[in-house]
């Protein structure tokens, strides 16, 4: 029971201003080279540049013919230009002969133009005839010097920067990378993020309900977040709500992870392990960042800082939990691997139902918004309280009532933080 009286006197921070405490305490991943082949979501650690250009030969961009535009440069269906056909190059060959005035070599798409040529005419637009036992085309249209030929470097220069580091990869930098031929990647290294749980009432999934326990949900969802945001889970199982050494808990749990989330206990209950963790920062090693913070849900959020790895202490409702993942512990996760905005990004949006609800802070409650007719529109969920987690699946968004309002009436402009959750049904 000690430090009873000090976990009712919290000095509450605004959210920004916890934002900026923790980006503050932020420390980068180290990199690693991958394969190409499971680079998907990671994060480039250097700014890569082309070594090479692209295309790095002349490239037809079409099937037809390779001239020497002066030969066809006035052809009519009247007037055509008649060229001998010297060879022809399949995609993946180069020609040995020379484009020489009044030949042609027939190309396909992808393949080298050869040398001496300097157009190609697409098929469509030729005639082929045979001669003295010769492949010969009539070129029916004027071509202009060039055409249909990409010159080395048209799409790609040698030395450009192709992805600063930060950069998120997906189906597309995998494309330019495999093209560029990198085989191996420099990446951030995933974080590793520990769970921890706090809470006498848990119970593991696969247990029948007793009377007075629940299902340990958070460990499941905070590890799902986590992943979701390129990090590593190591999962510290659960403690009772009378451990006696919380302290020692999270300094061992420390030094397997290089941050550490708790869910529970930072509230003002009786067994608020963690509120006396955080209250008693000093004793513990640890420096406090804060341990409250002017918002709903999850007011008694809290952070720490112990041997530069970041502690957070999560409510263990879920409908805080999760929110106060996503404000604070995705910033700091986002920002370890290289991300240079990691926050929620924020867009104005027309609320469609009323939400009654004033409150002195803040308050972050589970939306889902839509766009229609160039406007973005969001409705605010039934059971959004903090205990409730069953609206958190439909939630795209957090929609921001502003403190100290009566909350909102339908029609009103409020700002919305879009979560990355937005597909749930295909
Ligand atoms: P606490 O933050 O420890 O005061 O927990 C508040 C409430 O959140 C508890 O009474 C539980 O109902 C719920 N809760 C705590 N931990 C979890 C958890 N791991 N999974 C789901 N619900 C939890
Ligand atoms: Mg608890």
């Amino acid at each position: 029971m000690k430090n009873r009286s000090q976990k009712y006197v919290r000095r509450a921070v605004k959210v920004e201003d916890a934002q900026h405490a923790i980006r503050q305490h932020i420390r980068q991943a180290n990199s690693e080279y991958i394969s190409i082949d499971s680079c998907l979501h990671r994060t480039v650690s250097e700014t890569l540049s082309s070594l090479e250009c692209m295309p790095h030969f002349r490239r037809s961009g079409l099937d037809g013919y390779a001239v020497r535009s002066e030969d066809a440069e006035s052809a009519s269906p009247q007037d055509p230009a008649c060229l001998k056909v010297i060879d022809e190059v399949p995609a993946g060959s180069v020609s040995s002969q020379t484009v020489v005035p009044g030949t042609a070599i027939r190309v396909m798409t992808g393949s080298a133009v050869p040398e001496g040529a300097d157009a190609v005419v697409m098929f469509e637009q030729t005639e082929e005839y045979q001669q003295d036992g010769h492949d010969f085309i009539r070129v029916k249209h004027k071509v202009a010097y060039g055409q249909n030929v990409a010159k080395p470097g048209d799409e790609i220069k040698t030395g450009q920067p192709l992805m600063g580091a930060g950069t998120r990869i997906g189906p597309g930098q995998i494309a330019l990378l495999a093209s560029l031929g990198y085989e191996k990647v420099p990446v951030y290294r995933r974080p590793i993020v520990g769970v921890l749980m706090t809470g006498s009432e848990l119970i593991a999934v696969g247990e029948p309900l007793q009377p007075g326990k629940i299902r340990n949900s958070n460990a499941y969802m905070l590890a799902a977040q986590i992943e979701q945001y390129g990090g590593l889970v190591a999962g510290f199982g659960t403690v009772p709500d009378d451990t006696a050494n919380m302290g020692s808990t999270i300094h061992a749990a420390l030094e397997k992870c290089d941050m550490l989330i708790v869910s529970g206990g930072v509230s003002v209950g009786d067994y608020d392990v963690m509120a006396d963790f955080f209250a008693a920062a000093n004793e513990n090693g640890a420096e406090l960042l804060f341990n409250k913070v002017a918002m709903r849900p999850g007011s008694p959020t809290s952070a720490a800082v112990i041997n530069k790895k970041l502690v957070f202490g999560l409510s263990g409702n879920p409908g805080a939990c999760f929110v106060g993942f996503e404000l604070f512990v995705r910033p700091a996760l986002l920002a370890m691997q290289g991300a240079e905005r990691p926050l929620l990004s924020s867009i104005q949006a027309i609320i469609a139902n009323d939400y009654n609800k004033g409150c002195p802070h803040d308050r972050y409650i589970r939306g889902v918004m839509t766009y229609s007719q160039q406007q973005v529109t969001v409705n605010a969920l039934e059971k959004n309280s903090s205990s409730m987690l069953v609206s958190i699946p439909d939630a795209n968004c957090l929609i921001l009532i502003p403190s100290g309002s009566k909350g909102v009436s339908a029609g009103q402009i409020v700002t919305v933080f879009a979560l990355p959750y937005e597909i749930t049904k295909w």
